[in-house]
């Protein structure tokens, strides 16, 4: 499977340089070649695989030329086998909705889905075999815990985590600065998580500095992550039985919803992709006005999606705007220079056919999750009540899923705040609970920033 730029068609690569790479050069996303669209009696065939085998044969599409179907197979059995579940993911009715729980996993939210797989691809493509890799990566809150649950103390790997200082909550911090061994470096940037995802992206287009220290990401713009996810929609839609289905999605970097899209062009019957925003709605303004324009991060209640420059927005414009990689182009050059861009209205006809977006406030969020808990007697986090929030706005929707992207716990203080419940901690994180937390205060600055890793990998 080759693999191209949104922002030049004509450049080439395989799945194992995109993967080590995660941004094009130049600063545009990768995209593959070719789409496999399924037909009915080969989604019928699918509809009968476990989780694994089902993963197996929707990233095999992907991967091919790279990773043979029997090691991708051994690769995802691996990565799965201490989810709490044993397919993975859990789809439960609650009211009216269908709730798919994505969170089962060693660090309690939707990331540990594609992360674990990613781990263990690193070690597949053995691309730390010559020389030590180190992996950047940007988080606003679950990233990062995900990332390293999944490549801690692997051999000639360090990851350096970049989050927002106290921008995440609690809970979500605690995971993440005492899992990591010696492998792993926290950084608490001064600034939000654009400021950490900026960073990332401008030492990925830095040449010298990539090169020098053999520099990899894992980040939601990582099209790897995208195609792990793909899999929950169709594995969705092969336990629900309907025609047709629809998705809320709790949104931030549009990665995970991206993925459900990437499912319907795979064949999936999908009806519409409803973005659910908080008060960070650029996503929202640009699908209901089409102009693009990032504003002040404000913190809220559901701090992963506290984002206002949505990368992976830019894999949908591809191919909202035909497939023109020139316009693609222009938009981020406009998006740099002039702090904006504007979609023609047939452009933006083409992204409502499949989207609909909802912002969803967090006074909202608070009676969704307290409404949701009186009536169900079952506990939803800030982030997927965004989801619930945003189904109740739209019209016309039949069949739906919300994704269920956290495990409440990880929002404990917020639950607090809606329900007056306590909850108690999962399992899997029951053992961190009491070990001090590890992690490095740094300014928003880029040259101390490059200075940090030189002299952890010195
Ligand atoms: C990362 C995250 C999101 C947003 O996902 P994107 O792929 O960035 O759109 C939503 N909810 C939770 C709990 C998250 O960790």
């Amino acid at each position: 499977m080759n693999y191209f730029s949104t922002r030049d068609k004509s450049q080439s690569f395989k799945f194992k340089e995109i993967f080590l790479r995660g941004l094009a050069p130049g600063g545009g996303l990768f995209l593959p070649s070719e789409i496999k669209r399924y037909n009915k009696s080969e989604l019928n065939n699918l509809s009968k695989l476990s989780y694994s085998e089902l993963a197996t044969e929707i990233i095999y599409n992907f991967c091919s030329g790279d990773i043979s179907k029997q090691e991708l197979k051994s690769l995802i059995d691996k990565a799965y086998k201490n989810f709490e579940k044993k397919n993975v993911v859990d789809v439960k009715k609650i009211g009216n909705i269908n709730l798919l729980e994505l969170y089962y996993g060693p660090t309690l939210a939707f990331k540990d889905i594609a992360m674990q797989v990613i781990g263990n691809m690193y070690d597949h493509l053995k691309v730390a075999k010559e020389k030590p890799v180190n992996i950047l990566v940007a988080t606003s809150g679950d990233t990062g815990s995900a990332a390293i649950a999944s490549l801690n103390n692997r051999e000639n790997i360090n990851l350096f985590v970049l989050h927002p200082h106290n921008k995440i909550s609690k809970v979500q911090r605690k995971i993440m600065t005492t899992i990591g061994e010696s492998n792993i470096y926290n950084l608490a940037v001064e600034g939000t998580f654009d400021d950490c995802q900026k960073i990332v992206k401008n030492l990925f287009n830095d040449d010298d500095f990539r090169e020098k220290i053999n520099m990899s990401g894992v980040n939601s713009i990582n099209w790897a992550r995208i195609i792990c996810q793909i899999v929950y929609y169709f594995f969705t839609f092969f336990q629900l039985k309907k025609d047709e289905l629809s998705f809320s999605v709790p949104t931030g970097n549009f990665g995970d919803i991206y993925a459900g899209y990437i499912a319907k062009k795979m064949g999936l019957p999908i009806n519409k992709l409803i973005v659910a925003t908080n008060e960070n709605d650029i996503l929202q303004r640009v699908i209901n006005t089409g102009e693009y324009k990032p504003d002040k991060v404000t913190p809220s209640l559901s701090p992963s999606m506290d984002i206002q420059v949505s990368s992976n927005f830019e894999r949908l414009l591809f191919y909202a705007l035909n497939e023109n990689d020139q316009k693609v182009d222009l938009l981020m050059k406009n998006l740099k220079d002039k702090g904006l861009f504007k979609l023609e209205i047939n452009e933006l006809e083409e992204i409502k056919k499949d989207f609909e977006a909802v912002k969803v406030s967090d006074e909202e969020t608070l009676s969704i999750i307290k409404d949701v808990y009186e009536k169900n007697k079952f506990l939803i986090d800030p982030h997927t009540a965004t989801a619930f929030g945003a189904i109740n706005k739209v019209e016309e929707i039949n069949e739906v899923v919300a994704l269920g992207t956290a495990h409440p716990y990880k929002f404990f203080e917020t639950m607090k705040k809606a329900t007056g419940e306590n909850i108690e901690p999962p399992v899997q994180i029951k053992k961190y609970l009491d070990k001090d937390e590890k992690f490095d205060i740094i300014e928003n600055n880029i040259s101390k920033i490059k200075e940090y890793i030189h002299t952890k990998i010195k």
